[in-house]
């Protein structure tokens, strides 16, 4: 369940498009390998924080890969997930 969260009109700074796999979408792949569940949040492991985002995996290997948002971090880190039906 996401908390709801008054939407501002200033956005915060978007990363850029490209650096980010389109989440949203299922491919016909994905649907048939393995599913795993990430945790939606996830802190990182170098600064603590949880402003840091999803640039790939998940499709199958268990395993997803962030990247730390913070301008003084931008640290990666893997995520591993847990299998689900
Ligand atoms: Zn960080």
């Amino acid at each position: 369940m996401k908390a709801k969260t008054a939407k501002n009109s200033r956005k915060p700074r978007a990363p850029k498009a490209a650096d980010i796999t389109p989440d949203e979408a299922t491919p016909e792949e994905e649907r048939q390998a393995p599913r795993w569940a990430f945790p939606s949040v996830v802190r990182c492991p170098r600064c603590g924080t949880t402003d840091n985002v999803r640039y790939s995996g998940g499709k199958g290997e268990g395993v997803q890969y962030r990247r730390c948002l913070r301008a003084t971090c931008r640290y990666r880190f893997t995520v591993k997930g847990e299998k689900v039906d």
